[in-house]
């Protein structure tokens, strides 16, 4: 990335991308190609206008509760993966998970999301007995899960007993890259089949990729670009890639925040009234990288609401952060980070504004 005056021809691109919302393959691979750092600053200016006519000024927050880490699955990137014998594994009872929702209620959030490791069906009647007993007790928040991937009938079950959201990344919609990213045992056509499942079920979908994940080409992006494009989730998350020292992909290099900074404004232009977060990872790839996220077109932040005792072997990637303005408890510093910037929380639920967006 160099130059000191934006490209005409990039300025051109992302212009037409806010107006007409798409651009054709060779067009997205020019702008992930030859992105500068002026144009990047002018992508990021039109997709933050974007969300601030939608959402304008407010930032909807989401109370993260990591239920355990323990995972059948074994995605070569990921720090709580099967195969890493060097991290504690917790599971959250019933109680423990209440009580984090009765302190994020108390200060204001008003959803929660349960994320967790991938565990066997055998969890899926405790689950579905949490999920009902969070609707009982705070029956005006929206309940979010983040289990992975599931039989169709485990979702048809977390739907009725009262989940509204699920996040789940399709990492990448390039076969060979899935492949690259994770063991024999799991497939794009499951992750495929789990996304169109929680869409027709009725949930508010999420799904999304980390930037620079090792092995991910500009080809791959285009590709994600593409597959998001047709399946226009009500959320997308986006984060650079960091390395976790207990995973065979230890010596990769992190995500760049500037791809980074650049997807998140990509698709805000491309889905106006999405739900997309600043991720903890970016915020731990680079202190600035909340504020950023958000200067690039975000309008979510996940503070971490699990029992800080736990926080630390819920790890992912290296160095994650859960302190500060990334924490439940710091919700005053985010508040202030965000004043700094021109933006308030806002305290409602923030469900999916997408109906029909075109
Ligand atoms: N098991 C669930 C939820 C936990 S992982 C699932 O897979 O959906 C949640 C997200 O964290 C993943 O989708 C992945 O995109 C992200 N993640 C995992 N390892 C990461 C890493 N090393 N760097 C950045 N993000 C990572």
């Amino acid at each position: 990335m160099c130059g000191q005056t934006a490209d005409f021809f990039m300025l051109e691109l992302i212009e037409r991308l806010r107006r007409e919302r798409t651009l054709s393959p060779d067009e997205f691979r020019a702008l992930l190609n030859g992105c500068d750092v002026s144009s990047l600053v002018a992508a990021n200016k039109e997709a933050r206008e974007v969300a601030q006519s939608v959402f304008g000024n407010k930032i909807y927050i989401r109370g993260l509760i990591e239920i355990g880490n323990r995972c059948r699955n074994d995605c070569y990137y990921c720090g709580i993966r099967r195969s890493n014998v060097r991290i504690e594994r917790y599971r959250l009872d019933k109680e423990t998970i209440l009580a984090c929702c009765r302190e994020g209620y108390g200060k204001g959030f008003r959803t929660f999301v349960l994320q967790g490791g991938e565990e066997s069906e055998s969890a899926d009647d405790a689950m579905t007995d949490l999920i009902q007993e969070i609707r009982k007790e705070f029956p005006d928040a929206a309940v979010t899960l983040s289990l992975g991937e599931k039989p169709t009938a485990s979702y048809e079950r977390f739907f009725r007993a009262g989940a509204d959201r699920y996040l789940l990344r399709h990492e990448t919609r390039n076969r060979e890259h899935y492949r690259f990213l994770h063991p024999e045992a799991m497939s794009l056509d499951n992750r495929l089949r789990c996304l169109g499942d929680l869409k027709r079920i009725g949930f508010q979908t999420g799904t999304g990729i980390m930037v620079g994940s090792p092995g991910q080409t500009v080809e791959n992006l285009v590709e994600d670009i593409l597959f998001m494009e047709e399946f226009r989730p009500h959320m997308i998350g986006i984060g650079p890639f960091l390395p976790h020292r207990d995973t065979p992909f230890a010596q990769c290099h992190a995500g760049s925040l500037a791809k980074t900074l650049l997807l998140i404004s990509v698709f805000r232009l491309m889905h106006p009234r999405a739900l997309i977060p600043a991720t903890t990872a970016l915020a731990t790839h680079s202190p600035e990288g909340r504020e950023l996220g958000i200067l690039a077109g975000a309008n979510v932040v996940m503070p971490n609401l699990s029992p800080a005792g736990e926080r630390g072997k819920y790890s992912l990637y290296d160095r994650k952060v859960s302190t500060g303005a990334e924490a439940a408890e710091g919700l005053r510093l985010l508040e202030r980070s965000l004043e700094r910037i021109g933006y308030v929380i806002d305290y409602s639920r923030g469900d999916s504004p997408l109906t029909t967006d075109r």
